[in-house]
């Protein structure tokens, strides 16, 4: 099977529970633990074994029976799986409160993410310094992306955190310049060439999931 196909048929919640194990994982590792067993992840999240063995296999690693998964190649396996084991070059635009919050967050550097610069439209925040990124505007982008790639760094993802009406053309700049891959925050879906990876956050759809479990229970109660 080819590895393209292969992707668009992975289980979305499976792929969505591999940092979860990740962390536990990497836990284990600082306990000293060489072995965990399948059972044992399933118990922390309360999983059945059989669905966190499923999870598990999408990564090409299987536990042996007994003894369970050796800690540190199913770490390796899961960080290659998810592509956490490179660096992706993103370019951040829209930094208004999400966009800080995100420039601020260390833990994306530990799954590879390197945020190499920052956009906006406000020319009240250029030159701004935000964790190390300075602020450009939005017409240097091209200009930006130039220089990385002189230095070997290809910008392949955007990251799109403006609000909504200005989601699309700040996409299509994006695309202009390359990239392979849109993570987009803002409430609106993005057209976008085939070619190009697509993910949106939804804080909302979560909210609302809890939100309805709290009310279920409300009535249950
Ligand atoms: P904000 O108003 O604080 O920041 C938006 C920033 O985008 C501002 O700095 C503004 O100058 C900049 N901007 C506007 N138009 C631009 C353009 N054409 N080019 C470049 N920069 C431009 O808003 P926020 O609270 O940071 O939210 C940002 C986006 O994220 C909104 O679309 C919001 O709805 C969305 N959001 C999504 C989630 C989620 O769960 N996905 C959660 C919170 C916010």
């Amino acid at each position: 099977m080819k590895a393209s196909s292969r992707v668009r048929n992975l289980p979305t919640p499976s792929v969505q529970r591999l940092p979860v194990y990740l962390r536990f994982l990497k836990e284990a590792r600082r306990r000293g633990d060489d072995v965990v067993s399948c059972t044992r992840i399933a118990e922390e999240f309360g999983q059945r074994s059989v669905q966190v063995r499923k999870d598990l296999a999408i990564t090409g690693v299987s536990g042996r029976p007994k003894v369970g998964y050796r800690v540190d190649e199913l770490i390796e396996a899961i960080e290659s799986f998810l592509g956490w084991d490179v660096k992706t070059t993103a370019f951040l635009v829209g930094v208004g409160n999400l966009g800080r919050a995100l420039l601020n967050y260390e833990g994306f550097v530990e799954h590879g993410l390197d945020v190499a610069a920052a956009f906006d439209a406000n020319p009240a925040l250029f030159g701004q310094e935000i964790n190390g990124r300075v602020v450009r505007p939005l017409d240097q982008i091209a200009s930006t992306a130039a220089r990385l790639r002189e230095e070997g760094r290809i910008v392949e993802m955007g990251i799109v955190t403006v609000p909504a009406r200005a989601a699309q053309p700040v996409a299509d700049k994006l695309v202009g310049i390359g990239v392979r891959a849109i993570w987009n925050y803002a409430p609106v879906r993005l057209d976008l060439p085939n070619d190009v990876v697509y993910e949106e956050v939804k804080l909302s759809a979560s909210f609302a999931v809890l939100t309805n479990r709290l009310r279920r229970r409300d009535a249950d109660e």
